[in-house]
């Protein structure tokens, strides 16, 4: 049996549930319904709902707490440890980011974002070469619920949250941007274009969407 863990009840008219990053189920339901009805509801949708919540769970992300003080996560697939110091400056080395105590959380978002800027901008470049494809610019944005876009007018951005992954789920957000400078749609010339050069994009897509919750560090 499956317990949701919110229930939200509105004017809709049919009953809606939701797994989050986390597992986490919510239902929407129409003013009104019935608890026997909603859990009718779930049963039938269960192993729907397991399923999902095995898929995030194979991802599974430790949230940083407040002190941040000893917190791990990846950072384009290796283990970076936060160490707070009274020091000024930032510093990585051996897996280790060292980070002044004041304004540690702003500081380090910010130490990513250049760090982003600086990786994704190179990967953009050197794949656009590959894919004899030109672009305005490439920029960082802290986006919670999109890897990356681009532009009508092919300006591309991605969240410094990409950093997170790896370096082959990366690579595949940026060819996938690119491939929007010749296709602005997810047609199937798009996803040709893709395939030309990532051929196991299928799968890095669906890993990627698997690591949804990562876009909750910092
Ligand atoms: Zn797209």
């Amino acid at each position: 049996m499956i317990t949701p863990d919110k229930i939200v009840y509105s004017n809709r008219k049919s009953l809606a549930v939701c797994v989050d990053h986390f597992g986490k189920v919510t239902v929407r339901a129409p003013r009104k319904t019935g608890e026997k009805h909603i859990f009718a509801f779930l049963t039938e949708k269960e192993d729907w709902i397991r399923k999902k919540q095995a898929q995030y769970a194979a991802v599974s992300v430790a949230l940083p707490t407040e002190t941040l003080d000893g917190y791990t996560f990846l950072l384009l697939g290796n283990p970076c440890t936060v160490r707070l110091y009274d020091g000024k400056k930032i510093a990585f080395q051996n897996g280790e980011v060292f980070l002044p105590k004041e304004n540690a959380r702003k500081r380090l978002v910010k130490w990513l974002k250049e760090n982003a800027k600086r990786i994704f901008t190179a990967v953009t470049a050197q794949k656009a070469a590959e894919m004899g494809v030109t672009y305005k610019s490439v920029s960082i944005s802290g986006a919670k619920t999109r890897w990356g876009t681009c532009s009508a007018d092919n300006k591309i951005r991605y969240t410094f949250r990409l950093l997170y992954t790896s370096k082959d789920l990366i690579e595949y957000v940026v060819v996938h941007e690119l491939a929007h400078v010749r296709h602005k749609d997810h047609s199937k010339a798009f996803w040709q274009e893709v395939e030309r050069y990532v051929p196991d994009w299928k799968s890095r897509r669906k890993r990627l969407k698997e690591r949804g919750a990562l876009m909750e560090i910092f």
